[in-house]
C-alpha cells in the first residue's frame, strides 16, 4: 500500500508575510486523519522560516532545485547539505521549467539525483512529455528517457518519487484526462519494473502534476497508478492546497 504524496511548489511566489499566512491557512485546514505525506516546497530564501513553520505539524519541507556538489566555487548555487540544514526532507529535480528555462540536462540531473540522495535527501523526479511530443505519439519514449538516463538501480529507491508531469498541462489550466494519466502512469510503473523489481515498481509513489485544481483532484487520484500530485499553482491558496490534500486521502482510504 503506497502513502499518498501532495507536494507544492510555489516555484518564485510569496514574500515572507505571503508565506507565513499562506501556512497559518494551510496548518488551519489539514486534518489529522488524512493519511498523505505532505510537502511544502518554497524558494530558497523561504526555506529556514518555513522550517520554522511545519514544526510540530506532519508537513515536511522541500526545495525546487539543488547543485549537485557539496560546497565550492558555484556562484548562486545551493547544496545538498544546505538544504538539509535548512531543514528540508525533498527536493524537486527535473521540473520542466529547469529543463526549458535554464537546459537542465540528464547528465546534470542524474549527478543532482545522486548528490541529494548522498546528502540524506528524497528526491521527487520529474518527468513528461510537450504537447509535440504527445501529437507525435512520442510520449513513451520521451518519458522512457527521461527515467533511464536518470534513474539507476544504484539509486535508493525507497528515497525516491517520481512526477509525471505532461508539460502541456503544466501552469495552462489544462490537466491530462485521467484515462491519460492512468496509462502514462502504469508505464512509469513498468519501467521501474524493469530498473529495480517488480516489488520495488509496485511501491513506488507516482505523483501526476500538471493543472491539478480542487475540481479535478478526486478524479485523478482515483486512478490506481496515480499516487498523489506535484501541485503548482493551486498549492498557493491554502484552501486549494487542502482540498487536493482531502481528495488524496479521500480516494487512497
Ligand atoms: C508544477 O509546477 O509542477 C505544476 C504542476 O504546476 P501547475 O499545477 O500550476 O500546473
Amino acid at each position: 500500500m503506497r502513502t499518498p504524496f501532495v507536494a507544492g511548489n510555489w516555484k518564485m511566489h510569496k514574500t515572507l508575510a505571503e508565506a507565513r499566512t499562506l501556512m497559518a491557512g494551510l496548518r488551519q485546514r489539514m486534518k489529522p486523519d488524512w493519511e498523505v505525506t505532505v510537502a511544502v516546497c518554497p524558494p530558497f530564501p523561504l526555506l529556514l522560516p518555513m522550517s520554522r513553520e511545519i514544526e510540530g505539524t506532519p508537513i515536511r519541507l522541500g526545495a525546487q532545485n539543488v547543485y549537485c556538489q557539496p560546497e565550492g566555487a558555484f556562484t548562486g548555487e545551493v547544496s545538498p547539505p544546505m538544504l538539509v540544514d535548512a531543514g528540508c526532507s525533498y527536493v524537486i529535480i527535473g521540473h520542466s521549467e529547469r529543463r526549458q528555462h535554464f537546459g537542465e540536462e540528464h547528465d546534470l540531473l542524474a549527478r543532482k539525483v545522486t548528490a541529494a540522495m548522498e546528502a540524506g535527501l528524497e528526491v521527487i523526479y520529474c518527468v513528461g512529455e510537450t504537447l509535440a511530443d504527445r501529437e507525435a505519439d512520442r510520449t513513451q519514449d520521451v518519458v522512457a528517457r527521461q527515467l533511464e538516463a536518470v534513474i539507476t538501480a544504484e539509486l535508493d529507491a525507497s528515497k525516491l518519487t517520481l512526477a509525471y508531469e505532461p508539460v502541456w498541462a503544466i501552469g495552462t489550466g489544462r490537466t491530462a484526462t485521467p484515462g491519460q494519466a492512468q496509462e502514462v502512469h502504469a508505464f512509469i510503473r513498468g519501467r521501474i519494473g524493469s530498473i529495480y523489481d517488480g516489488a520495488t515498481a509496485e511501491s513506488m509513489v507516482i505523483q501526476y502534476g500538471g493543472s491539478v485544481k480542487p475540481n479535478n483532484a478526486a478524479e485523478l487520484m482515483a486512478c490506481p497508478d496515480v499516487d498523489g500530485a506535484l501541485v503548482g499553482g493551486a498549492c498557493l491558496v491554502a484552501e486549494d492546497f487542502a482540498a487536493i490534500i482531502g481528495a488524496a486521502a479521500r480516494a487512497k482510504a
